[in-house]
């Protein structure tokens, strides 16, 4: 049985209008199409271009998922065009190719961006049985693999990024970059083609969401998502089919009777401001400068400039200047036997297109980014057989009147900002930057004798026609049904049937009228950790979800957190059922049956004493100060040093020196220095949250209780010494634990919480 695979990307290769249905091709089409039959069994799913009317559109999904297996999102045109020209590739796009200065944002495009991704959501969600692997694309669905995930936990997500991963320095610019980062996040794997990429992508996780990450995994919230180099390959096949068959003859002797002993220098490329065509005719300006004139009537430059997203401003303007500078270098070098540039804004067929790579003496790659370039592939798949040195070449080609074009193989220019580069490493290097440099290039492609540019081309044509979009595909969905690497001790979740079972324990217990006490600790728990905690006030769900505990008239609702009294009041002040307990056990404000007449804080450490916190605080000011972005708290039972908003990087290594020295500086004291998430907290080892469950416990008799909480300062409550059989410990996310269950994220406790108590009639 072949196994099922959901391919999503934003366009479906086809284009809808009112002439009917018309395939487009493509390297991904081609990539996909070669995964055996036998194996896979694919659905692509994406937008069909076209906005056909509503009763047109049934008849369009029938043909297209009869005929091709595709499954077609139909969107509005203000919806599309706000989500593809306006966030995709007006804010998006141009950081992720280094070049803000192009970056415009606007508010009801990124609104528009995520009603699309959901959009997709929710038609792959409806198609996707439990398991299945989806695999989706790019950079206009960065949403998608979360909200896919939070759908449907059993999915196995990939993503493939197909344009590079910037600096983090760069992608915070993006005034929703942890949103997006999140979204990616949702996926098992996810792919790019330089190993540059996986690591920038890596640091903007680390700096943003503060995710740990090893080389190739990612951590977080309890997840991972493993990460991969793919560089996507050329349908070498139909290449090599093409340069052997009887219409590329045809198209090469007219090219070679229209440009007949010209040396042609050739650029196919989107008309895009990434691919450096400004400055690169600034290179052949600089060059054409230099040659005497019977040189310059010898070389023709070809753009072919495929015509690119016309509705956005930025490539409207592009196309203004490059045409005006091709006129102004063709006004300044022309004569009777040249112009020599020669600009085609417009598209070839394929046939063509080998024609042309084939006749070209120097192909010239240069942009200024580029995720991978698959013009710089395709040139050298359509290089003569050089194996066998000329001969056998004009043999491939498969005719003698080839050798009039050029029997050898051609040079290849290509930018070391492309993906490519790292894959044909023989090619000449240029910075695309520098119009010098380019020239230079130039001239020394053209100067380049025949061996050496056989001797350059050989490897970058194995590589090319061996490792091809079928490989590609093949390897990324190979890895993504691999089983993860095993999940360490600390990261296992507890199995839905055990959750299952609790859940149907505490609902018992609640229906029944017997007395629950629920302690939950709050940060990271209940709540998701944010990085300003002055803000972390309930969001919605948690307030919908503590309405609804609080309600239940035989349950006691203990919140026991390492917060402030005046933090707590501050965001559960206004529950009055509630108990909260503060300071890790420090004080107590009581509420539902242990409330007394008067709704204050009590102390819980009278008695005690703290002689040991001013020399404590005394070193933690020497860290806040060599620290930047890290804040010290000052509270009645201890001390709190945050670094959330520090570097993670040089806050970790801060927060050990801090440790270390907390050792020595304390030993003989009664204090317990714990590590938190991004705090380092010094605390009265008479105080914490044990001995305050317990005295919650001492005044009344309850027939179960639950306790959840996500750090090491909860500890001390899963390790008392309780009946089982009436005790439920939970700990949310990550961690060495004495707790008997676990689950991810504060949310899927959230989800636990729900079920226990949605069908319990046991209200007040
Ligand atoms: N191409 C095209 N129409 C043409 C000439 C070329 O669609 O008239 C193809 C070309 O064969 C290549 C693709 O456009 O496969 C460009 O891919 P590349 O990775 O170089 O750049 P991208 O457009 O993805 O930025």
């Amino acid at each position: 049985m072949p196994t099922p695979l959901i391919n999503v990307s934003n366009r479906l290769p086809v284009t809808v209008s009112d002439r009917g249905i018309k395939k487009s091709s493509g390297g991904l089409v081609t990539a996909l199409e070669g995964l055996p039959r036998e194996q896979y069994d694919l659905t692509w799913l994406g937008w069909p271009g076209g906005y056909p009317a509503p009763d047109r559109q049934r008849g369009i999904e029938d043909s297209l998922r009869e005929e091709h297996g595709y499954e077609p999102v139909f969107l509005s045109k203000k919806l599309a065009d706000a989500h593809y020209e306006g966030l995709s590739n007006s804010s998006i796009w141009p950081l992720l190719h280094y070049l803000p200065s192009y970056f415009k944002y606007r508010t009801e495009w990124w609104e528009a961006y995520q009603q699309v991704n959901e959009i997709f959501a929710e038609r792959v969600l409806q198609i996707a049985a439990d398991g299945q692997m989806v695999w989706v694309h790019d950079y206009q669905l960065m949403l998608l693999p979360r909200l896919l995930k939070s759908g449907n936990p059993t999915l196995k997500i990939g993503f493939f990024l197909h344009t590079p991963f910037p600096s983090s320095e760069v992608f915070r610019c993006h005034p929703n970059r942890e949103a997006l980062l999140e979204g990616v996040l949702g996926a098992d794997l996810c792919g790019f083609h330089t190993f540059g990429y996986l690591r920038q992508f890596r640091n903007s996780v680390s700096h943003m969401l503060g995710a740990s990450s090893e080389i190739t995994t990612i951590r977080h919230d309890g997840e991972q998502t493993q990460l991969g180099v793919y560089p996507i390959g050329i349908p070498a096949a139909a290449f090599e089919k093409e340069m052997a068959g009887p219409a590329i003859l045809e198209k090469l002797t007219r090219l070679s009777a229209e440009h007949g002993g010209k040396r042609l220098v050739l650029s196919v490329e989107r008309l895009d401001y990434t691919k450096g065509i400004l400055p690169r005719l600034e290179a052949i300006e600089l060059l054409l400068a230099r040659m005497a004139q019977p040189e310059r009537d010898a070389i023709k430059f070809m753009f072919i400039s495929i015509p690119t997203r016309g509705g956005v401003d930025a490539y409207r303007k592009l196309r203004e200047s490059v045409e005006s500078r091709v006129g102004a270098i063709n006004g300044k070098f022309a004569t009777l036997h040249n112009s020599p540039v020669h600009f085609i804004h417009g598209s070839v067929n394929f046939t063509e297109l080998c024609a042309l790579y084939a006749a070209a003496d120097v192909a010239l790659v240069t942009p200024l980014r580029d995720g991978l370039n698959l013009v710089a592939k395709e040139y050298v798949a359509c290089q003569r057989d050089i194996g066998t040195g000329g001969e056998a070449a004009a043999d491939v080609a498969g005719a003698p009147e080839m050798a009039s074009v050029r029997a050898t193989p051609g040079a290849l220019i290509l930018s070391e900002f492309t993906g490519a580069a790292e894959e044909l490493f023989s090619a000449i290097m240029v910075n695309p930057n520098s119009p010098e440099a380019v020239a230079d290039a130039i001239r020394l492609a053209l100067d380049m004798p025949p061996e050496e540019r056989r001797r350059r081309m050989l490897p970058m044509r194995q590589r090319v026609l061996s490792y091809d979009a079928e490989a590609w595909a093949s390897d990324f969905v190979r890895d993504l049904s691999l089983p993860h690497p095993p999940q360490s001790a600390s990261l296992q979740l507890s199995p839905q049937p055990l959750l299952q079972a609790a859940i149907r324990r505490l609902r018992g217990a609640i229906e029944a009228g017997r007395r629950v006490a629920m302690f939950l600790d709050y940060d990271g728990t209940l709540r998701e950790i944010i990085k300003d905690p002055f803000t972390a006030k309930p969001t919605p769900d948690l307030t919908e979800l503590l309405d609804n505990l609080v309600r239940l008239k035989n349950v006691e609702l203990v919140i026991i957190s390492g917060r402030t009294t005046t933090d707590l009041d501050m965001f559960l002040g206004n529950y009055s059922r509630l108990t909260l307990i503060a300071e890790h056990g420090g004080a107590i404000r009581r509420g539902g049956s242990l409330r007394p007449v008067e709704e204050k804080w009590e102390r819980l450490d009278t008695n005690l004493t703290y002689g040991w916190k001013a020399k404590v605080l005394k070193l933690l000011q020497l860290f806040e100060r060599s620290t930047p972005g890290s804040q010290i708290e000052d509270k009645p039972t201890g001390l709190v040093w945050h670094f959330r908003r520090a570097d993670h990087e040089f806050g970790e290594h801060k927060a050990r020196e801090l440790v270390q020295n907390l050792s020595n500086l304390t030993a003989n004291d009664p204090i317990e220095i714990r590590r938190g998430r991004r705090i380092v907290e010094i605390a009265s080892t008479l105080v914490n949250k044990a001995s305050a469950v317990m005295r919650v416990l001492q005044e009344k008799e309850y027939d179960l209780v639950l306790i959840a909480g996500d750090d090491a300062t909860d500890e001390s409550m899963f390790r008392l010494e309780l009946s089982e059989s009436s005790t439920v410990t939970i700990r949310v996310g990550g961690g060495e634990t004495s707790a008997k269950l676990r689950v991810a994220t504060p949310s899927a406790l959230r989800r636990f919480l729900r079920s226990a108590v949605s069908l319990s009639s046991a209200v007040a």
